[in-house]
């Protein structure tokens, strides 16, 4: 495929990880904004817990802030208490839901770490010994399990 100069810039600008205009159309952005549906789980003034699409083990649980960051960097301190305080409430309950002897927590920032939605957001991801998680934002779930879990973890928490 042949790409423009514009376009090679763009892709440029990305590449060397310099400080890009947070994009307000990003998916969970959408989410906030309720134009686009998820499975919520638990909610306050600033922060949102909901279903991770394409989970990596059953009951993987994004927590996102209320509060226009790509990244721990830009997050207000005050909103990464929050979403921090979001996560241990979601993850005790996604472990008592899920009967889950562990828990993984995730954070990705940047597209050379491996981050796939710019508006940061924490993994939470039941494990257990001896099972491996699926590939990362690969694989959708049936919507009416999708539903099933968040129930599994509001009754939980
Ligand atoms: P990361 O790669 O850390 O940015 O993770 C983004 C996560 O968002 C992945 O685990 C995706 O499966 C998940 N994801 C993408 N789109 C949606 C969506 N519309 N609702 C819920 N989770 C999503």
């Amino acid at each position: 495929m042949r790409r423009s100069g514009r376009m090679r810039e763009k892709i440029n600008e990305r590449k060397n990880s310099e400080p890009m205009a947070y994009d307000k159309n990003n998916i969970f952005a959408k989410i906030l904004r309720g134009e686009v549906p998820s499975f919520k789980v638990y909610e306050d003034d600033k922060t949102l817990a909901f279903m991770d699409v394409m989970p990596q083990a059953p009951g993987h649980t994004l927590v996102i802030p209320k509060f226009e960051a790509e990244n721990i960097l830009d997050l207000d301190p005050d909103y990464a208490s929050a979403l921090i305080r979001a996560t241990q409430k979601v993850a005790a309950a996604v472990k008592k839901a899920f009967s889950a002897p562990g828990l993984m927590l995730a954070q990705l920032n940047g597209e050379a770490a491996g981050q796939t939605v710019f508006h940061i957001h924490m993994h939470i991801i039941p494990r257990s010994s001896g099972v491996d998680l699926k590939l990362h934002a690969r694989e959708m779930e049936d919507f009416e399990v999708l539903k099933k879990h968040a129930e599994m973890i509001k009754a939980a928490l």
